[in-house]
């Protein structure tokens, strides 16, 4: 091999040599950089997606707050709410107790008219409508063919109607045991065809105590008792069936004093018939003197009404 032959191969040998380390000095600088830029750049990547993370994190917490704060505050205007009503109920209770109360101590006036209807007694309902009074209305079979109506009238302007007998007529009312009975029978069936009421208050002709009945009065009142009805006499008259008829001075002054004498509930008689336009023309002055009167009302007869009763039936004999 010549000296020519033996320098270029060794020139080669340098050569790949020198590809080799170049090779190795890239391989060497260039690899690192590229995964530093790789990584720089993921690193990046994830910065960004933590803050987005820590974004929607911040906006978890900011709901969650506010809804905690909603609950809050909704459970106080529960709270609220609640402490409202049960004020709002315990005013009710103390009203209610306040007015029971005063109730208990009032004065009740139930203004009665035996023997009606009459020819007066669209008259007396036009006076107790303008003073918006309430009254009750005995009634008997006076006018039962001739003047329904008034029976109505009665009912639908807000009375209460009771029963006094069918007719009125003492010596046969009295006259058995069974009369008695036909005599409510028939009354009870009038006014219920009539009006549609069911009728539960009666009033014996002459009262419970007349001296007029021949019968036990003890056993006509369980009678009446048993048929589930309840009677009810009074303890004030306007003395307007009186003979000779006094006058309406008169029988306003006989209610009144009637109504100062008594303590807790008067049941005053006055009668509903045609010749009595005296009871008619005092009605006014009567309801005034009443209506003057502190703590002192006027109502119709109800189931809640204490009856007056002459007669003690708890005693045996007439
Ligand atoms: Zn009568």
């Amino acid at each position: 091999m010549s000296d020519n032959n033996i320098s270029a191969e060794r020139r080669r040998r340098v050569n790949r040599i020198k590809v080799y380390l170049v090779t190795i000095f890239l391989i060497l600088v260039i690899t690192p950089s590229v995964i530093s830029v790789y990584a720089l750049k993921r690193l990046d990547s994830l910065n960004s997606k933590v803050s987005e993370l820590e974004e929607q994190l911040s906006q978890i917490e900011l709901t969650y707050l506010l809804k905690e704060q909603a609950d809050d505050s909704l459970e106080k205007m529960e709270m609220e709410k609640l402490k409202a009503e049960e004020e709002r109920l315990a005013a009710l209770a103390k009203e209610q107790a306040a007015k029971e109360e005063e109730d208990d101590n009032r004065k009740c006036v139930y203004l009665t008219f035996d023997d009606g209807p009459s020819a007066n007694t669209m008259d007396i309902l036009e006076v107790l409508d303008k003073y918006d009074v309430k009254a009750t209305f005995f009634v008997t079979g006076y006018q039962a063919e001739k003047h329904p109506e008034w029976y109505k009238e009665i009912v639908n302007r807000g009375h209460t109607i009771g029963m006094h007998s069918y007719t009125h007529v003492y010596n046969s009312i009295y006259a058995s045991e069974d009369d008695f009975i036909k005599d409510v029978e028939s009354i009870y069936s009038y006014i219920e065809d009539t009006t549609g009421v069911k009728c539960k208050f009666y009033r014996f002709p002459g009262g419970s105590s007349n001296h007029v009945s021949k019968l036990s009065m003890h056993e006509l009142c369980e009678l009446i008792h048993s048929s589930g009805y309840e009677y009810f006499d009074w303890n004030v008259s306007s003395q307007d069936a009186n003979t000779p008829s006094p006058d309406k001075s008169a029988i306003v002054s006989n209610v009144l004093a009637g109504v100062d004498k008594n303590q807790d509930e008067v049941i005053v008689l006055m009668h509903d018939a045609a010749e009595k336009n005296a009871t008619v023309e005092a009605l006014p002055e009567i309801i005034e003197g009443i209506q003057k009167r502190e703590n002192t009302v006027i109502l119709p007869i109800t189931e809640d009404t204490k009856a007056i009763q002459h007669l003690d039936i708890t005693l045996s004999g007439n």
